[in-house]
């Protein structure tokens, strides 16, 4: 689950497909619409962040449920569309899910608020390729972990209907990734020979591109690794430059 950047007022892309929407009237009859959405969300699951390489095909999501009456007029609101797998978006089902995070926006007395991102990176974390909860004050929903359990983002039901092994295989497979190339970048710096520089920034650049919020499981990366790039950049250009200025 992240928070994604939708910006009603200055985004041109969110624009244009709200026009699409009031003239034509559904998501269904655009596939300019479609895409937008798709390019939106980096083609990833705005619930369980994986990518179509990680999951089963997309839908796009009604965060406020089309078939219950009060919010059958959000049907075509952008603010409401959201990008998900198939997975997540029958987990969520056709019920509104009040203790959940929404992706970006969500509706008060019939007005569309947005949702602060940090609101969202300060109550989930991830340690390793797991993610936790802050588990805030008794009286108030714990959205991180309602959000943890619906979309079984952990695989806590194992091998039954809702399994998501395949979804915490692959961000395994991404940090065991990360784990390793930091540890690599580490070795080269300990022995750092100035001759090894290409290689050393192809990997500081196969790394940053995982940190990049259009990278799938990208919040993880950085929750995890964020600090260790920084101070591996940090190591990288002093002995860059001191090596270089001996010679
Ligand atoms: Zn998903």
């Amino acid at each position: 689950m992240r928070f994604i950047e939708k910006n009603i007022k200055t985004n041109s892309l969110v624009i244009e497909a709200k026009n699409i929407l009031e003239t034509s009237g559904h998501y269904n009859h655009s596939d300019r619409v479609r895409d937008i959405i798709r390019i939106l969300y980096s083609g990833c699951c705005a619930f369980c962040e994986s990518s179509i390489e990680d999951s089963s095909f997309f839908q796009i999501e009604h965060f406020y449920p089309k078939n219950i009456a009060i919010y059958k007029q959000y049907d075509k609101s952008i603010e409401n569309l959201h990008y998900s797998c198939q997975r997540c978006n029958t987990l969520k089902g056709r019920k509104l899910q009040t203790k959940i995070f929404s992706p970006n926006y969500f509706l008060n007395s019939n007005q569309w608020i947005e949702t602060i991102e940090e609101k969202i990176e300060n109550e989930m974390y991830y340690i390793g390729y797991l993610l936790f909860s802050y588990n805030s004050t008794k009286k108030s929903i714990d959205r991180g972990n309602e959000t943890i359990k619906l979309f079984d983002l952990n695989n806590f039901n194992g091998f039954g209907r809702s399994s998501r092994q395949h979804l915490v295989e692959s961000r395994l497979r991404v940090f065991d990734k990360i784990y390793n190339i930091l540890n690599v970048i580490f070795e080269m710096l300990i022995r750092y020979d100035k001759k090894n520089n290409d290689a050393i920034e192809l990997l500081f650049s196969i790394v940053s591109r995982h940190t990049n919020r259009t990278s799938h499981f990208s919040t993880m990366v950085i929750h995890n690794f964020g600090s260790d790039l920084i101070k591996l950049l940090e190591i990288y250009s002093i002995k860059k430059n001191t090596v270089g200025n001996k010679r």
